[in-house]
C-alpha cells in the first residue's frame, strides 16, 4: 500500500475531508468501455419501455422510462448558509419499482439476460420486446436462476425485475443488511440466503454457487459491465433535463456532480455516462462514508494494488448501508484513476442532518445513504482544497451547476423514516 502520509493520516482518524485526485485528467477520456456498447444499452432501455411498463404499473408516467426527476434545489442550499451556483437534487429515490438508482444499472441487467436466451431460443426475431413477456418466454426464463450478493438495494431491483419475467430470483445478502429489504424480497417470492460476513463475503458466496450451476446468471457488483453500462445510460437524461431547465453546460458554466459511492458501480457509471456527454465541461466527485471510504483508498493508492478499508483500520461500519463496501470494484476503480476529480468523506452525524434537511426544504425522502450527496457542494465551496481545485481548474463558484445525486430512499418503511428523521432533526436543533 502506497497512500501519501497525510491522506493516510486523515482516512485512519476518520476525518470528513475533501480529497482531490492528483491523476484527475479533464481532456483525457478513456475509451473503453466503447461508446458503441454504451449506445446499445441505451437502445435496450428505450426498447424496453413498453415492456416494463406492461410488468409494473409503476412505470405508466415514465412510458415505462427509467428515470427522475432534476429538483432545484435552491432552498436546501439557502438552508445550509450556500449562495454560490445552480443547486439541483437528481431524485433516483424516487426511481419506479426499486426505489434507487440500482433500478439503472439492475434492470438493465436483468433485461439484457433475458434478451440473451430469448434470441438463443428463437422467442425474439425482431427487437420487439413485448416477446419477452409472452407465456414462451416465461416457460423459458422459469428453467434460469439470476443471483445477486447485496447489500439490500441491488437484490431489491435484479430480485424483483427478474421474478417480475419469470426467473427463479435469489439475493445473497450479509446478516446485517436491513430486516425489511429480506421480507419485501421474500414477499415478491425472491430466495434470501443470509451470511454471516460482510457484503463481499455475500457476493462472494453467491457467485462461487452460482458458478456451480449452467442455468444460474450471476450479476456481479463487483465486475459487471452490464450494470455499469445500466448506470452509464444515465447521461442522456441529465442532459435532456438541464437543457429543458434552460441550463448550459459548458467552460464558463461547467457541472459538478456528486455520488455516493459504494462498490463504486453505481456513481462510475455515471461519471462514465456524464463524462461521456459533457467531456471536461463535467468534474464528478464520490461521497464515501468515513468508515468505507473503498474507492478513495483504491485511488489515492500509488501502487494500483487493491486495497481495503479494513487494511487502514477501519471498521466498515456506517449506517449507510448501501455504501458500506470495503473494497471497491476491480473494474471501476482502475476507470475513475484518470476521471474522476475526487472523493468527499462523511460522517454518519452528517448523514442524518442532511437527511432531515431534504426533507424540511424539499419534501424529499432520502435514505442515509443518498443523504451523502449533500456532503459534495459543501465540501467543495467550504474546503481549501475546494478552493484550490476551482483555482486550477480556472473556475468561479458562482458559475456551476451541481447536481447532487439522490440515490435511494422510496421505498423505506415509514417507521424507519421516521427514525432517521428524528435523528436528524435533533442533530439540527442541537447545533
Ligand atoms: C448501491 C447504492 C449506492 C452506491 O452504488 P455502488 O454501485 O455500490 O457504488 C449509493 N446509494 C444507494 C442508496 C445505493 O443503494
Amino acid at each position: 500500500m502506497q497512500i501519501d502520509q497525510s491522506t493516510l493520516a486523515a482516512l485512519m482518524q476518520r476525518e470528513a475531508f475533501l480529497w482531490l485526485n492528483p491523476a484527475y485528467k479533464g481532456e483525457a477520456f478513456a475509451c473503453e468501455p466503447s461508446a458503441s456498447m454504451l449506445q446499445q444499452a441505451q437502445q435496450r432501455l428505450v426498447r424496453a419501455a413498453p415492456l416494463l411498463q406492461t410488468l409494473f404499473a409503476e412505470f405508466n408516467d415514465s412510458y415505462g422510462i427509467i428515470e427522475s426527476w432534476l429538483q432545484p434545489a435552491s432552498a436546501l442550499q439557502v438552508a445550509l448558509g450556500e449562495q454560490q451556483g445552480q443547486w439541483l437534487l437528481k431524485r433516483d429515490d424516487a426511481l419506479p419499482v426499486a426505489g434507487s438508482v440500482k433500478a439503472r444499472g439492475g434492470f438493465h441487467e436483468v433485461l439484457a439476460v433475458a434478451e440473451r436466451l430469448a434470441r438463443q431460443h428463437g422467442l425474439l426475431q425482431d427487437d420487439d420486446f413485448m416477446a419477452l413477456a409472452s407465456d414462451k418466454a416465461k416457460a423459458l426464463f422459469a428453467q434460469y436462476k439470476i443471483e445477486v450478493g447485496s447489500t439490500g438495494n441491488l437484490g431489491m431491483s435484479i430480485g424483483l425485475m427478474a421474478s417480475a419475467l419469470g426467473f427463479e430470483a435469489r439475493v445473497h445478502m450479509s446478516v446485517d443488511a436491513k430486516q425489511w429489504k429480506k421480507q419485501r424480497l421474500r414477499e415478491q417470492g425472491v430466495s434470501v440466503v443470509e451470511y454471516s460476513g460482510d457484503y463481499a463475503a455475500a457476493v462472494s458466496a453467491g457467485r462461487s454457487k452460482a458458478s456451480q450451476d449452467s442455468h444460474a446468471h450471476f450479476v456481479d457488483d463487483e465486475h459487471s459491465l452490464m450494470l455499469f453500462l445500466g448506470y452509464a445510460a444515465s447521461g442522456q437524461g441529465i442532459a435532456d433535463s438541464l437543457t429543458a431547465q434552460g441550463l448550459e453546460v459548458n467552460a464558463d458554466h461547467p457541472l459538478f456532480v456528486y455520488l455516493p459511492c459504494g462498490v463504486g458501480g453505481a456513481p462510475g457509471g455515471i461519471t462514465y455516462g456524464l463524462k461521456a456527454i459533457f467531456g471536461p465541461n463535467v468534474h464528478c466527485f464520490f461521497v464515501e462514508p468515513v468508515a468505507s471510504p473503498c474507492m478513495l483508498a483504491a485511488l489515492a493508492n500509488e501502487d494500483e494494488q487493491p486495497v481495503s478499508v479494513y487494511d487502514l483500520g477501519l471498521d466498515n461500519h456506517t449506517q449507510a448501508d448501501g455504501l458500506a463496501v470495503g473494497q471497491a470494484s476491480a473494474l471501476v476503480a482502475p476507470m475513475m484513476r484518470t476521471m474522476l476529480s475526487g472523493v468527499v468523506t462523511v460522517k454518519d452525524d452528517d448523514l442524518f442532518r442532511y437527511l432531515a434537511l431534504a426533507q424540511q426544504t424539499l419534501s424529499a425522502k432520502i435514505e442515509p445513504s443518498a443523504a451523502a450527496s449533500v456532503a459534495g457542494p459543501l465540501a467543495l465551496l467550504t474546503s481549501k482544497q475546494g478552493s484550490a481545485y476551482l483555482a486550477q481548474q480556472h473556475i468561479k463558484a458562482e458559475s456551476i451547476t451541481h447536481i447532487m445525486w439522490s440515490t435511494g430512499g422510496a421505498l423505506i418503511p415509514d417507521a424507519e423514516y421516521q427514525q432517521f428523521l428524528r435523528r436528524g432533526t435533533t442533530l439540527l436543533a442541537q447545533d
